[in-house]
């Protein structure tokens, strides 16, 4: 997440809450650097810190980072005319995937170090390997077309189990999915990145995915987060017109809600895929020019989302519910906040 976006989305907060959100959030930088008012050397340090240690310097078998990331190869001794443990390594059962999974532990993708993008010290990955499977396919890859779609079932698993992801960060000339012709992929160094990593965004319909370093896998959701048709009060205004949002405000108010409604305080409902739903609400409207961030968003539960917006009493409603999130604001910050003390 962009850090700059977190203080954008704060700007109308005091300046020790656009550091305390962004602690809050899935930002996990030392909160020293970011308190103490130096943040953009640490940002530099940092930003070099991670791309090189996440740059591969060895070349290990593909075998033992698997194990050594909790998968079992026990299986891979295994050959279709019988065990033979000398070449387990080399099985081509194994060996040539792009995914791996222990169930309810642990989802291993190998990914290439040339894809990764780095902002603020956040190192993330955009990929689709469902997309790329169905492109395979039509080109008669199908081998291809089968390690694609099982790396997608593997993403799916992660994102619906929430279970971590470990890396093998891979080196080397990557094949390029536009041109299936293109000569097959050559790893030249790989390693497993120590650091574990979260699916934070995964698109059910269209198999969309970000994988990103360090960050705790998406918890929380709310009606924005799919398609769920009209019907929401806040798809649009009176007029029909539709407001823009700021996705990472929406997320920032689920994650202080921690899944309770800020109203009512009820738990959210589970949705389908594992994530606690919640609808996020402007207390004052956008409409109004009601700001977008975080002192006046709120999470509800679907009930109250309604009587907010339609309530006869939603004028009344809207008093208490400003109240409620300079109260929730407060507390965020008054959970985070570091001792002066430690701010040497
Ligand atoms: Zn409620
Ligand atoms: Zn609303």
């Amino acid at each position: 997440m962009d850090r700059r976006l977190v203080g954008h989305a704060f700007s109308a907060a005091q300046e020790i809450s656009i550091a305390d959100f962004a602690i809050v959030g899935w930002l996990r930088t030392s909160a020293r650097g970011l308190l103490s008012g130096d943040w953009k050397v640490t940002q530099d340090s940092v930003s070099k810190n991670v791309l090189d240690e996440i740059d591969p310097k060895t070349h290990s078998r593909v075998m033992d980072l698997v194990r050594n990331a909790g998968v079992s190869v026990n299986d891979w001794v295994n050959f279709r005319k019988g065990p033979n443990p000398l070449r387990a390594a080399s099985n081509p059962k194994y060996c040539y995937e792009w995914a791996f999974v222990e169930p309810a532990k642990v989802v291993v993708l190998n990914l290439w170090f040339d894809s990764m993008e780095e902002q603020s010290g956040t190192v993330r990955q955009v990929i689709n390997p469902r997309q790329f499977g169905i492109s395979m396919g039509r080109a008669g890859r199908k081998t291809w077309e089968r390690r694609a779609s099982r790396m997608d079932l593997c993403i799916q698993q992660a994102a619906r189990t929430k279970i971590p992801i470990r890396v093998i960060v891979c080196q080397g000339d990557m094949r390029t999915a536009e041109d299936p012709d293109s000569e097959p992929s050559h790893v030249y160094r790989r390693a497993l990145d120590p650091e574990p990593w979260a699916i934070t965004s995964y698109d059910q319909t269209t198999g969309d995915c970000v994988v990103t370093r360090g960050a705790e896998p998406d918890r929380f959701t709310d009606q924005f987060d799919e398609s769920v048709g009209e019907g929401y009060p806040d798809q649009r205004d009176a007029n029909g017109k539709v407001f823009v949002r700021s996705a990472e405000v929406r997320k920032s108010a689920l994650l202080r809600a921690d899944g309770f409604c800020e109203f009512c305080g009820v738990p959210g409902f589970l949705k389908y895929d594992g994530r606690v739903f919640l609808e996020t609400h402007h207390v004052v409207p956008l409409s109004e020019k009601g700001r977008d961030n975080i002192t006046n968003v709120i999470s509800l539960c679907p009930n109250h989302h309604r009587e907010a917006h339609y309530s006869s009493r939603r004028a009344s409603l809207r008093t208490i519910l400003q109240v409620k999130v300079q109260e929730a604001n407060d507390k965020l910050i008054e959970q985070v906040s570091i001792p002066t003390s430690e701010l040497s």
